[in-house]
């Protein structure tokens, strides 16, 4: 900078004077576009990320949109709603996790819909091409087209609907200790959740836990044997895709816990003050919490011939669209329907995993022209835990329950969770909560205020 700047001084042209102008003219072109084919991944959940890392130093260029900029490890957000553990450590950076793949871009973006004739997402940031594209964006909560419930209930699919859940949670403890008779603190106290699926469990176990070790400590004018939690499901059994054996223990878990297991039970209504189900129950509760089923997030343009059941996108052997030469769905958005799995593969981490993983191969495949491979879904097996030293296990013939399931489901969350300090981090926090049976810090950093009318993702939306 020197040489050119004493070159202009003597107002004639020096060779660093010419040196300057190409460096202008040079930062005036048009960006090179790469030579390579552009991969762009909707989503970096679990099987976004597999694709993205199964790309990395492979001759194409990879682009991640996500309209949030972190991965969110949904197997514990029920410990983020129930204050146990802090959003940041199931979350982690995008951007930092690639940081040092060459070859790949992220970019937060909420895609709205694509174009496949003409290979182009719609984003909120602008129209992005593609080469080849993955649909990886995963489900959110279905209220079954019940607008009511969805305005009144709780989801908790994401960090801020979990965050919303856990302000609630908190508002209505602090609201009971306010009132006088018990009549007044029930609806307060009084803990729905809809769906003994293995969210509906695991959060029935947390809110169990907080009512028998931290309610009286953190809320000395409210009585334990006030605060009820009932968990609620139309089907015979809790932890519906479990052995028999492993639905059996989870519901003596739950009712030794004191949880109130309502199977057979289907919801009629739910008005934010009493819900209702068939045959003429009730309950009086401002908690209801919704984790009775879901649908894929699918885009707009992708054509309803291709929507099958749950809102999924349909897809062949290899995880690409039907119909479409370049475009792959892969997890809870996708359904690979075969006459081994005539409902789909199940939505799990794992199926996403493995799908992401193998559709980043194919796509090199078909880059290079080689033979594509069908998918072939390796099940590991379930778990899913109730509380302290108590988990269920199915590893296909081996079943067990009870403490070594525990461990077993602590382990294997803190291996999955990304990030060194994410683990450090949970794990630290898991021994403290067993030692002092009051772990967490239960926090309103905000307050959750209800929408007045409902919208597409209501909660999300308001909390984000
Ligand atoms: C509470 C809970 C507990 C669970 N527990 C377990 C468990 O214990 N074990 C297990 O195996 N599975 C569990 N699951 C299921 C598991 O988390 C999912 O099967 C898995 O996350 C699916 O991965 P995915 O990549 O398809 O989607 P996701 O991981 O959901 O990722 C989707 C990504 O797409 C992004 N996205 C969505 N829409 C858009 C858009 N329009 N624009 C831009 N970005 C978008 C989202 O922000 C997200 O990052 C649980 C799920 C929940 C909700």
């Amino acid at each position: 900078m020197i040489f050119v700047f004493k070159g202009l001084d003597q107002h004639k042209p020096s060779i660093n004077y010419y040196w300057f102008a190409f460096f202008i003219l040079y930062q005036m072109k048009e960006p090179k576009k790469s030579k390579f084919p552009q991969v762009v991944i909707i989503g970096g959940g679990f099987g976004g990320l597999e694709v993205a890392k199964q790309l990395a130093d492979k001759p194409v260029d990879v682009l991640m949109l996500d309209k949030h900029n972190y991965h969110t490890f949904q197997p514990l957000l029920y410990q983020v709603a129930t204050g146990s553990l802090e959003s940041e450590s199931i979350a982690f950076s995008l951007r930092k996790n690639f940081a040092s793949q060459k070859n790949f871009r992220f970019r937060i973006a909420e895609v709205s819909g694509v174009d496949m004739e003409k290979n182009i997402v719609s984003t909120d940031i602008g129209d992005v091409p593609y080469d080849y594209l993955v649909i990886a964006t995963g489900s959110t909560t279905n209220f079954f087209g019940n607008k009511e419930i969805e305005r009144y209930a709780m989801p908790m699919k994401s960090i801020p609907e979990a965050l919303n859940l856990r302000y609630l949670i908190l508002q209505n403890l602090e609201e009971a200790s306010l009132k006088t008779t018990r009549e007044e603190k029930e609806p307060y106290l009084s803990f729905v959740l809809v769906g003994a699926g293995p969210t509906g469990v695991e959060l029935a176990g947390a809110l169990a836990e907080l009512r028998n070790h931290i309610l009286t400590r953190d809320y000395p004018d409210l009585e334990k044997n006030h605060m009820k939690v009932y968990l609620v499901d139309f089907l015979p059994k809790v932890l519906g895709p479990f052995s028999d054996q492993g639905s059996k223990a989870a519901k003596k878990f739950l009712t030794d816990m004191g949880v109130e297991v309502l199977l057979n039970v289907k919801v009629e209504s739910y008005n934010g003050e009493e819900i209702k189900f068939e045959g003429g129950k009730s309950i009086r509760t401002k908690n209801v919490i919704w984790s009775a089923g879901v649908m894929g997030v699918v885009p707009d343009g992708i054509g309803k011939d291709k929507i099958v059941g749950g809102n999924r996108i349909s897809v062949d052997a290899i995880n690409r669209v039907k119909g479409a030469e370049n475009v792959f769905a892969i997890g809870d958005v996708a359904a690979m329907i075969t006459e081994e799995m005539p409902k789909g593969h199940p939505g799990v981490a794992q199926v996403a995993i493995q799908q992401g993983a193998l559709a980043g191969k194919n796509i090199m495949h078909l880059i290079k022209d080689e033979a594509v491979v069908p998918f072939k879904y390796r099940d590991k097996g379930s778990l899913a835990t109730v509380g302290r030293n108590k988990a269920i296990a199915d590893l296909g013939k081996i079943r067990f329950q009870g403490f070594f399931a525990w461990l077993i489901w602590m382990f294997v969350h803190l291996i999955s969770l990304l990030g060194f300090r994410n683990k450090v981090i949970v794990f630290i926090n898991w021994i403290g909560s067993y030692v002092t049976f009051n772990g967490g810090s239960r926090l309103i950093i905000r307050r959750f205020k209800r929408e007045e009318l409902p919208k597409k993702h209501t909660q999300e939306a308001k909390a984000d």
